[in-house]
């Protein structure tokens, strides 16, 4: 299903810049180049991969822009094909002319995704290859980015490589059995056959499980704020976002709504969520924002359910605490530059526990390493040459492989005719070639494509 069709799309974001680009892909982008641009050098003789300074002028020879060209000839470009790249002025008015001209030399629109698409399906790179473009776009911190960067170079794909290789090996060996007699192959060592697959499964099933770290990695986290007023919510998050963001007040209950921040906590994205002071109230606004913290609570990834130290606890505080579930909450212990009143002992059920002073920036450290700590990330990170599942489809593609071999063993176990064993081979080596997209559905790989932007 390779396209024979030029397309054509902006490459830079819209909006206005020093540098828009216009990227085109396909068997005619050259001669389309050709047709619109005015140079020293004359299109074919341009070297690949070398820029060239001209100007773009339509068919009536008005002038267009000021341009520097490239081509990048097949196959050795993003794509496969023939790709030509043109760096314009980054205006959005600039860009739509360049973009019209070529849709005008007969170039189709991109669509989103369908450069990385062709450089898939010309077997530029493999499906997770692929889907790492738009997670090393889209990463929002340096660890996610590596991560995003390593499944780019390959390093997810060669390990899955890995496994079908060890797979299509016991693979060959039952098939030889199958296909021979024993006295012309010699018995089969089914014990011999079968250590490997149980070691396999137990790799892929580790492997599937970093999809725990992929995940916040790649979608960040959310961690509440909570506590009753004046224990200091506020002055936490900002300590911990560094700059004063939420307002910090001395009078009970003003912080109603719930605000979200972004920060890089230990590498990993997070969403910072303050949720309104929870307070046994009458007052009206301040029962939504009970209701809203609940609810965020609920759904938080972590909670950090800040107390204050310098006194005793309060009906308040045990309020906030009724809505913590103690696995996902850590206690933050806060104004520890104060004489300490709190009674403590009254939190057994929380064994999470950090003392602070938010507003001398003291035991923050202590504070951050310890959410990194419980939201599982340090330990299977701290080998940063690890793969790393980012992907959900991936996890679930390495669960089905890792069913298939446990019934291959199985059925080993029960000693069912070595067809069985060979079929249930395949389905686990299918659920691999899904990673990799040999084995993925035309629509699915749509779909992948079409979450990507325009002219990646
Ligand atoms: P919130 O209502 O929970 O958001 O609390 P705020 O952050 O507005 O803080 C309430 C009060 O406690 C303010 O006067 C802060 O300056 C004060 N406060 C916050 N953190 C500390 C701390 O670590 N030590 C001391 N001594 N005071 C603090």
């Amino acid at each position: 299903m390779l396209s024979f069709e030029t397309i054509v799309a902006p490459a830079t974001p819209p909006g206005e810049g020093g540098v828009g680009i216009v990227r085109l892909s396909g068997p005619r982008a050259v001669d389309f180049l050709g047709l619109v641009f005015k140079g020293k050098t004359p299109v074919t003789t341009m070297s690949t991969h070398r820029l060239y300074h001209g100007h773009l002028v339509d068919c009536d020879n008005k002038h267009v822009d000021e341009v520097l060209a490239v081509v990048m000839r097949a196959p050795h470009s993003y794509t496969g094909e023939d790709v030509v790249e043109v760096h314009c002025h980054g205006g959005t008015q600039i860009l739509r002319n360049v973009l019209d001209l070529f849709l005008a030399t007969g170039a189709t629109m991109a669509a989103p995704g369908e450069f990385t698409q062709r450089a898939f399906l010309n077997g530029r790179m493999d499906l997770a290859q692929a889907e790492a473009v738009v997670d090393v776009i889209k990463a929002r911190s340096e660890r996610a980015g590596r991560v995003a960067m390593d499944q780019l170079d390959g390093h997810l794909s060669q390990k899955i490589y890995q496994f079908s290789s060890e797979l299509k090996n016991a693979l060959a060996l039952l098939e030889a059995h199958i296909d021979f007699p024993d006295d012309e192959v010699g018995a089969l060592d089914l014990p011999g056959m079968l250590a490997p697959i149980r070691d396999l499964s137990l790799e892929m099933s580790t492997l599937a499980s970093s999809f725990e770290v992929g995940r916040v990695l790649r979608e960040g986290v959310s961690v509440l704020i909570l506590g009753r007023p004046n224990v200091g919510k506020s002055s936490l998050m900002n300590a911990l976002l560094g700059e004063s963001r939420s307002i910090v007040t001395d009078v009970a209950g003003t912080t109603r709504d719930t605000l979200e921040e972004q920060l890089i906590l230990g590498g990993f994205p997070v969403r910072l969520v303050d949720a309104a002071g929870v307070r046994d109230t009458l007052d009206l606004v301040e029962q939504e924002g009970v209701r809203r913290a609940r609810e965020k609570a609920l759904s938080a990834d972590l909670i950090l359910m800040v107390v204050d130290g310098a006194c005793p606890l309060t009906d308040e505080d045990f309020l906030a605490l009724e809505l913590c579930q103690p696995e996902k909450t850590i206690v933050v212990v806060n104004k520890s530059d104060q004489a300490q009143a709190c009674d403590l002992e009254m939190l057994l059920g929380f064994p999470h526990r950090v003392a602070v002073s938010a507003k001398h920036n003291q035991g923050l450290d202590g504070l951050r390493s310890t959410v990194v700590g419980r939201l599982g990330c340090d330990a299977t990170l701290a080998g940063d040459e690890g793969v790393v599942i980012t992907e959900r489809r991936h996890r679930d593609a390495l669960l089905q492989a890792v069913s298939a071999l446990d019934a291959v063993v199985a059925s080993a176990n029960a000693l069912a005719p070595l067809e069985c064993l060979a079929m249930e081979l395949r389905e686990a080596l299918a659920a691999l070639g899904k990673i990799t997209g040999e084995t993925t559905p035309d629509e699915i790989l749509d779909k992948i494509f079409s979450q990507f932007c325009i002219g990646k």
